[in-house]
């Protein structure tokens, strides 16, 4: 298929989710004990992976931002694991994601929506980008989201000017680290296990597709890699 062209590892939504599942079973993570959340971008072409969490995980909390940065906080998360069934400890599971389209040509940033034979993804990150190469003469953004995710960016990225799918790497990155840092702090007061499983949605023709990226556990202050 064309997607070997560019990605080495590639799943469709469904088989990730299942395949996450199975692997978080072998942690006591199962449906009755854990809750999802969720952190994707707002873009209505990133929502199909929803409802594949919902199914196996039941009602998820969504921390949804532009471009899927994490942005709720440390309220955010508070508020997250207080929804977990009651156990002996509290159960959490956060699905990340970014995402990009990618044409039949090969075109990376490029997707179809209903009605738009030629759209870009990820929106957020593309009007970034166009930010740092000053193609974009707009008046800046004022709005207190994308502000905070300029600025988490920029703090990574530095002087250089990354090309957009390693942007989306970035970005998906910077989530996952301020979730990780959040959750660092949380965890010392009470207890809990989460789990973590992160992936770049690909819209690639009709279909999204996920590149799995960084997924573990943390139980008892340890990091457990669950690829
Ligand atoms: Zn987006």
């Amino acid at each position: 298929m064309f997607m070997d062209k560019f990605f080495d590892k590639y799943l469709e939504e469904e088989d990730f989710i299942n395949l996450s599942a199975e692997k978080l079973k072998k942690y006591g993570f199962e449906h009755n004990n854990t809750i999802a959340g969720v952190c994707l971008c707002r873009d209505e072409i990133c929502q199909s992976v929803l409802l594949k969490i919902k199914n196996l995980w039941g009602d998820f909390f969504n921390f949804s931002s532009f471009a899927g940065i994490y942005s709720s906080g440390e309220i955010g998360a508070k508020v997250f694991i207080s929804h977990a069934p009651d156990g002996e400890e509290k159960r959490v599971v956060f699905y990340v994601f970014t995402h990009i389209g990618l044409d039949e040509k090969g075109s990376i940033g490029i997707c179809k929506r209903k009605g738009i034979e030629k759209s870009t993804a990820c929106g957020a990150l593309i009007l970034f980008l166009n930010e740092i190469l000053n193609f974009d003469k707009r008046e800046k953004e004022e709005n207190p989201e994308l502000i905070f995710i300029k600025q988490k960016l920029r703090k990574e990225i530095s002087n250089r000017t990354p090309d957009l799918m390693e942007l989306t790497k970035i970005a998906l990155h910077v989530s996952c680290n301020e979730i990780e840092r959040t959750m660092e702090n949380l965890v010392k007061s009470d207890k809990i296990v989460y789990a973590l499983v992160s992936g770049i949605q690909v819209h690639y023709l009709d279909k999204n597709y996920i590149l799995p990226m960084a997924s573990f556990v943390v139980k008892d202050n340890k990091k457990i890699d669950l690829r």
